[in-house]
Order: structure tokens, then sequence, then C-alpha cells
């Protein structure tokens, strides 16, 4: 982009049906990992709000939401600057997960209105993970309930695979666990980087790497976490399932609910027990603590 549209930014708004809603939400999922609204309408189904800088990306994305929901309406238009950044403020609003967090954007690093609680510093940017995603507040208030029970504690180990913004692993060093964040995507891995200096976290306290679980071989953590999809966790079972030291946690998370049979019962062919389930929305995640 050039000129005069470097300052524009775009809205697409989607008003879907309740069959769709889980069709919409696991496109959004994958095509506008950087965050959405999302309201109930009174008369039944939901309205989605995504904003981008791209236009190019949200005429793609809403073709691709169109192809899947075609009874879906939606409305793309440009917003501008100066209610961009007004809507983008206010839709960053602190997240608290558990009794141990929250999640909070850098220009309100300043608040003092959580005492007892770690704040975790994220820059909404492109990658995924900025704590208004159910499934990053599954696994964020999973952490929390699982070192208020003192089932994982500081001088541990953490696995955080598929890191994005970086968010897990920040909230784990913070709470004095050690380990090593990885992501595919290597925009992800420096975005991960700015917001673990941003929260004033060693980079020795939390390693962050680019690769999937191969990356990890031959090392086991107390804590592995993993919010991806079904698809790549089943996938990568066997590999998973051993980076968890004996008697470690394992958390799986971005998994739907009607999806979370499939997904236990891969981990259980690894030898894993009945997993615990912790169910957000549409979302459930997989813990074995
Ligand atoms: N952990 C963050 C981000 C989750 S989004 C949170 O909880 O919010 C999922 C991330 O996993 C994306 O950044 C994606 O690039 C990455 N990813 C997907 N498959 C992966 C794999 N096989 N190995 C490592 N990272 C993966």
């Amino acid at each position: 982009m050039a000129g005069a549209e470097q300052a524009a930014l775009f809205r697409l708004e989607i008003i879907a049906e309740e069959e769709d809603f889980d069709r919409v939400s696991g496109l959004l999922a994958l095509g506008a990992p950087f965050g959405w609204e999302e309201e109930s309408l009174e008369g039944g189904g939901t309205r989605f709000v995504i904003h981008c800088e791209s236009e190019d990306h949200l005429r793609r994305l809403r073709d691709e939401l169109l192809t899947a929901a075609p009874q879906a309406e939606a409305t793309l238009e440009t917003v501008e600057r100066q209610d961009w950044l007004a809507a983008w403020r206010q839709f960053f609003t602190p997240v608290l997960c558990g009794s141990r967090f929250v999640v909070l954007p850098p220009w309100l690093a300043g608040e003092d209105r959580f005492p007892g609680r770690i704040p975790i510093l994220i820059e909404p940017k492109s990658a995924f993970g900025t704590g208004h995603h159910a499934t990053t507040a599954l696994c964020l208030s999973i952490v929390s309930d699982l070192l208020d029970a003192g089932r994982i504690g500081a001088g541990q180990s953490f696995l955080d695979l598929g890191t994005g913004s970086g968010i897990l692993g920040i909230g784990c060093a913070k709470s004095g666990l050690m380990g090593l964040g990885l992501d595919i995507d290597p925009l992800a891995v420096d975005n991960a980087r700015e917001n673990r200096a941003l929260n004033g976290v060693p980079a020795a306290s939390f390693e962050i790497g680019e690769g999937s679980v191969a990356e990890a071989a031959g090392r086991s953590f107390d804590l592995v976490l993993a919010n991806i999809l079904a698809r790549p966790l089943m996938e990568i079972a066997p590999e998973l399932a051993a980076a968890r030291a004996a008697g470690g946690a394992l958390v799986l998370s971005g998994i739907l609910e009607s999806q979370a049979d499939a997904v236990e019962a891969v981990y259980r062919a690894q030898g894993l027990p009945a997993a615990r389930r912790t169910i957000e929305g549409e979302w459930c995640a997989l813990v074995w603590a």
C-alpha cells in the first residue's frame, strides 16, 4: 500500500445465522487471527466485526465466508483512521484469566486496577494471541488454575507450541517457570520476541524459536501447552505426548467441542488416560494434569 492508502482501515461486518456460527468462527480463527468482535443478536444469529488494514485481505475473507455460509450477510467498508484508533483501543480491553493473569495492551501498562494479578502485555499485531480469543483465555485460565493448585510452579519447565504472540509463554515465565516457545510462522516468532521484551522477560526464561515440535525433540517439559487446531494437534500427537515429562501436565486447546473426542482418542492411543475438559463457548481444551 502506498501514500494516503496507508492511513486507511477497513471493516468487514458479517451477520450469520446460528447454524453457521461454527463455520464462520472457524474461518475467522484462520483468516483473522489478529482478532474480531462478536455480538449475539437479539433475534438469534451473531454479528462478527473484523478490522484490518488490508482491503484485499478482507475481501478474500468475505468471499471465503460467503462460500462457506451463503446465507450470511457481509458488508465491507472503509473506516476513518481516527475512528479506527478509537475502535482499536476500545476493543483491546483488559482480559482477566483465572485468578492470576490480566492481559493488557501496552497503552494500559500503567493501570493498577488489577492488584495481585500478573500483567501480560501484548501488542495487538498480526500474531494470534491477544487474550480476546476464547482458546487463548482458556489456556491461560488453566495455567492459572494449575498454579493455584500447586500442580505446576516456579522453577519448572514449559513448552509453548504455537506460541503466536508469546502470550502463554510470557504468562508462564512471569510465574517463575522457564521454557521454550515455538512457532512455524516467522512473523509470530518476531512478535513473540517483541512481547517478551515488552514484558521484561529475559530470553533465558523464555527461549523463542521457529519450528514445530521437532525443535524440542529429546527434551521434556513439566508443562506442555499447545493452542493450535485439532488437525495439527492430531498429526503431532506422538511427538507432543513425548515432550511431556513423566508426571508432567499437557494442555491442548484450539479444539472445537465437536472435535474433542477425536483429538482425545489420538492422545489416548499414545498411552495417556482420559482427559479433563474445559469448555468455553464452542471451544474445548483437553487437560491432562
Ligand atoms: N499460543 C497463542 C497462539 C495460538 S494460535 C495463544 O494461545 O493465543 C496458533 C499458533 O500456532 C499460530 O501462531 C500458528 O502459526 C502456530 N502453529 C500452527 N501449527 C503449528 C505447529 N505444527 N507447530 C508450531 N506452531 C504451529
